[in-house]
This record gives structure tokens, sequence and C-alpha cells, in this order.
């Protein structure tokens, strides 16, 4: 009775390791950094977002945070694997405390908000926001769209822009907030909105990509920057993916990335 038990539970316990075997409990780098999945730097980050992110033709995610990522990996001997996952996730910090990535990489603008839930990278990308409208149906201004719709990307520090500057110019707008890139993109093409406001990059990198179509009618030098942002407090993460970013700048690294996915710099 008694070893019949025992075997019993013994039986139970094989099962349960067995059980988590098959999961991958994470792993840990050469160089001592704690990955959700080993041999892999796991990416978080919200489709789409050219030139920052995107699918190419084949399916498989490209664009500058990509490549950037790439050079963390490779310095960590891993290799990137990309999450798509909501925008709200990522800046609350959520997705990396629960473990579902190692790093968040998505156009994401360091902010103090944001700071206090997540790690920033030092800042790899300046942006401002940029009002875009359809080509012939130009508007320069937020006070000129008196009484119409104005497109953002919802939970974007351009929702937030523009929902305080009707509030501190008191303006006749009615803001719609769409739940990503493509969406806000579309609803400016099929004319459900009169403006859209977004990152500058993401809007030149849509003109380009469809000549004719939009146009920059204006930009507000909010003086944004991007950061990558890892868990609060994993510091050993943080300190890999700053030191690929300085040495991708010193070696110039940086500059061919910026020249394949943004193109030209602006003279500074
Ligand atoms: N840079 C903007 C922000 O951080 C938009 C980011 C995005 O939509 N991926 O809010």
């Amino acid at each position: 009775m008694r070893t019949g038990r025992y075997a019993a539970l013994a039986a139970v316990v094989v099962l349960a390791v067995a059980g988590c075997a098959k999961d991958d409990t994470g792993g840990t780098t050469e160089s001592g950094v704690a990955l959700v999945k080993s041999g892999t730097l796991t990416t978080c980050t919200h489709l789409p977002y050219a030139p920052f992110q995107s699918k190419d033709a084949s399916g498989k995610v490209v664009g500058f945070d990509v490549a950037l990522i790439d050079l963390v990996a490779t310095r960590l001997g891993v290799t990137q694997s990309i999450v798509d996952t909501p925008f709200e996730g990522i800046k609350s910090g959520a997705d990396l405390n629960s473990g579902k990535c190692d790093v968040a990489a998505a156009g994401m603008t360091i902010t103090d908000e944001r700071k206090q839930v997540l790690d920033f990278s030092e800042p790899y990308f300046d942006a401002t926001q940029a009002l875009n409208t359809l080509a012939g149906k130009e508007v320069k201004t937020l006070e000129e769209l008196k009484g119409r719709r104005i497109g953002v990307q919802g939970g974007t520090t351009g929702d937030d822009y523009i929902k305080a500057q009707v509030k501190e110019k008191n303006l006749d707008l009615e803001v719609v907030a769409y739940k990503d890139l493509a969406a806000l993109q579309q609803a400016l093409a099929t004319n459900q909105v009169a403006a859209a406001v977004g990152d500058l990059p993401v809007w030149n990198e849509y003109i380009k990509e469809n000549p004719g179509q939009a146009v920059v009618t204006a930009g507000f030098d909010t003086g944004e920057q991007y950061g990558f942002a890892v868990k609060k407090g994993n510091a050993t993460l943080l300190k890999a993916v700053n030191d690929a970013i300085a040495a991708a700048r010193t070696d110039g690294t940086y500059d061919k990335i910026y020249a394949e996915w943004i193109g030209a710099k602006p003279a500074s």
C-alpha cells in the first residue's frame, strides 16, 4: 500500500518534470545575459512600421530597428526572433514583464511616463510629428481642419500630441484613433479623415512607396527620440544593447543601416 502510494507520487513527479522540459525555460548567453528563450533574442514590435519594421515580400520582418537589434543578437551569439504584438503591451512594459520578449524595438519614443515602466537604451533615432493629407487636399494647420476629422495611431506620441493641442488651443477637431499605422493610412487614403498625424519618418516612407498619394503638409517639432527598451532592472541586456549601438555608431555600421533604411541623412 505504502510502496504503491510512493510509486504513484514518483510517477506524478516524473510527469511534471517531463512536462516542463518541453517548454523552453530560457537561457543565459556566454556573457551572462538571461533570455526568455535559449539561443534567441526575442523582440516585441508592432507591425507595420516601415522603415523601422515591416514584412518584406517573403514575409520576413525587416527594417532599421531589426538591423540594429540583429547587431545586439550577434554580440550575444544568438539569433533575433520577432513577435508582433499591440503597442499598448509594449509601451506599458507588460510584454517585457510577462516574459513575452527580451527587448522592445518599435520605433518607440522615450518619454518620462514610459521610463517609469521600462528601461530605455540610449536614443538611437530622432523623430518629429508630421501632418499629412491626400495630395490636392492639402491643409497646413490644425486650425484649418476646424470641424473635421483627424486620424492618429492610438496610444502613440502623435495621439498624445494632437489631443494636447486640441485641449490647449481649444480646437474644434474630432480626433480618431486607429489601432495601427496601416489602418490610419487606409483611413486617410479613403477619406475617413481629412488629415493624419504620425512620426515623420514612417510617413516619408509611405509617401515614397505610394507616390502622388499623400503629402506631408506640416511638421511639429516634438523633439522625440526613439529608444529600445528592456524590462526594468535588466541591466545586463541593456548594456549589451547600448554597447551594440555605440559600436555601430563608431564603426560606420549605424550610418550604413541608416542609408539602407532611411536614406540620406539630413544635413546637421
Ligand atoms: N514613436 C511613436 C510612439 O512611441 C509611435 C511608435 C509606433 O507606433 N510604433 O508613440
